[in-house]
C-alpha cells in the first residue's frame, strides 16, 4: 500500500503529468533574486483544469500552498517552502484579443508576462500598458500586487479577473471589487488565485506607443541595477519620501552582508552580487530599516514578499 505522501504525488502526476510535478525543487531557479531553498513540491500546470485540480488535491491532503508567477517580487527563505509551490507562468500564458473602433480588450491567462502583453498591445496600436512593459511579472502577480510604474498601475487597465477562492469556487470580480491600492489588493489579502485577467486599452498611435516604451526602457536601464539579480524595489515608498533617497542619505549605498548588497546604482534595490542567501538579504534589510529609522524616523516596510522558512 502507498503511503499518504506517495499517494499524493501519484495523484498530482496523474492529473498534471510527470513533467509538471517536481520534488525538492530549488526555488532559486524560479525567482529573479536567484535565492531560495527547496520547495517540497513544485507544480506547473498548463491549463485551468490543472490549476483547479492541483489546488483541490493540496487542500484535500492539507498541504500548504503558495501560488507564484515569475517570482519577481519574492524572497524565498534558505530553508525553502514546506508544502507545494504552484507556479502559474509560461505554461499558462495565452492572450485573446478583441478589438473595436475605440480600442481593445485582452483576456489574458494569469501566467502571461506583462512585457509580452504590452508588446502585443503596442503592435496592435493599443495604448495604456506602456508603463508595464519593463515590469518582469506575470499578469496574475501584477494584478495581485497592483504593480505600477511611471504613473501607471494595473488598476488603470484591469476590467475584471477570474479567480479561485479558498473554498474552490471560481468567480469573476470586477476591478472595482478588488479594492486595489498601492501594491495591494483584495487578491493578496484574501489569498485568491488569479486564473485570467481582462484588460481594456484605448486606440493609440503605434509609433507614439513604441516611442514611450523605448523611453521607459531606457529610463529603467539607466537607473536600475538590472545587471544583478533582485526582486525590484525592496521597500514600499513611504508616504512623502523615496526609500532609495533615504537609504542613500543614511550613507548605506553599497552596504553589504555577504553577497547581498544595497545597489550602488539605485539604493532602493537590494541586489544579489553572487551567491547571496536569504539570511544575508534580511541582514541588509534589517540594518537599512534600523539606520533609516534612527536617522530620519521613517519606518521602511518591505515590498518584496518573504515566503518559506528563514
Ligand atoms: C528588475 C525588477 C523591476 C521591477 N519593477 C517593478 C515596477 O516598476 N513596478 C512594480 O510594481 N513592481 C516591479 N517589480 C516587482 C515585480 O515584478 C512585480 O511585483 C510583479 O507584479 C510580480 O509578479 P510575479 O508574477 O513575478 O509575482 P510573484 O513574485 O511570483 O508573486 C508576487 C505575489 O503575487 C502573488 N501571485 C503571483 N501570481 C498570482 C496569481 N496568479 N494569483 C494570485 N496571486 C498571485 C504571489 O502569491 C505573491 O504574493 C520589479 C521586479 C524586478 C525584479
Amino acid at each position: 500500500m502507498l503511503g499518504k505522501q506517495e499517494e499524493f504525488i501519484r495523484r498530482l502526476k496523474g492529473t498534471l503529468g510527470e513533467q509538471a510535478v517536481r520534488l525538492s525543487e530549488p526555488m532559486r531557479e524560479h525567482t529573479t533574486f536567484r535565492i531560495g531553498g527547496p520547495a517540497d513540491y513544485f507544480l506547473s500546470p498548463d491549463s485551468e483544469e490543472g490549476i483547479l485540480e492541483a489546488v483541490r488535491l493540496c487542500r484535500e491532503a492539507q498541504v500548504p500552498l503558495l501560488v507564484i508567477g515569475n517570482g519577481s517580487n519574492l524572497l524565498v527563505g534558505d530553508g525553502g517552502f514546506r508544502g507545494a509551490v504552484l507556479q502559474i507562468y509560461k505554461n499558462y500564458a495565452g492572450i485573446r484579443w478583441e478589438e473595436d473602433a475605440e480600442g481593445g480588450c485582452a483576456a489574458v491567462q494569469a501566467g502571461a508576462l506583462l512585457g509580452a502583453v504590452a508588446r502585443e498591445a503596442a503592435a496592435r496600436g493599443l495604448a495604456g500598458l506602456e508603463f508595464a512593459a519593463g515590469i518582469p511579472g506575470s499578469i496574475g502577480g501584477a494584478a495581485a500586487m497592483n504593480a505600477g510604474a511611471y504613473g501607471g498601475e494595473m488598476k488603470d487597465v484591469l476590467v475584471s479577473v477570474r479567480v479561485l477562492d479558498g473554498q474552490g469556487r471560481v468567480t469573476e470580480l470586477t476591478a472595482s471589487e478588488l479594492d486595489m491600492g498601492y501594491r495591494s489588493s483584495r487578491i493578496q489579502r484574501e489569498g485568491l488565485t488569479v486564473l485570467e485577467a481582462r484588460i481594456r486599452l484605448a486606440r493609440g498611435d503605434r509609433q507614439e506607443i513604441a516611442r514611450r516604451m523605448r523611453e521607459l526602457a531606457e529610463a529603467r536601464g539607466s537607473k536600475q541595477p538590472l545587471e544583478y539579480p533582485s526582486a525590484g524595489s525592496t521597500f514600499k515608498r513611504p508616504e512623502g519620501y523615496f526609500a532609495g533617497k533615504l537609504i542613500m542619505d543614511a550613507g548605506l549605498r553599497g552596504y553589504r552582508v555577504g553577497d547581498a548588497m544595497v545597489s550602488e546604482k539605485h539604493c532602493g534595490f537590494v541586489v544579489n552580487c553572487g551567491e547571496a542567501t536569504a539570511a544575508q538579504v534580511m541582514g541588509v534589510v534589517g540594518h537599512v530599516q534600523e539606520e533609516v529609522y534612527r536617522k530620519f524616523g521613517v519606518r521602511l516596510e518591505m515590498e518584496v514578499k518573504q515566503v518559506g522558512q528563514f
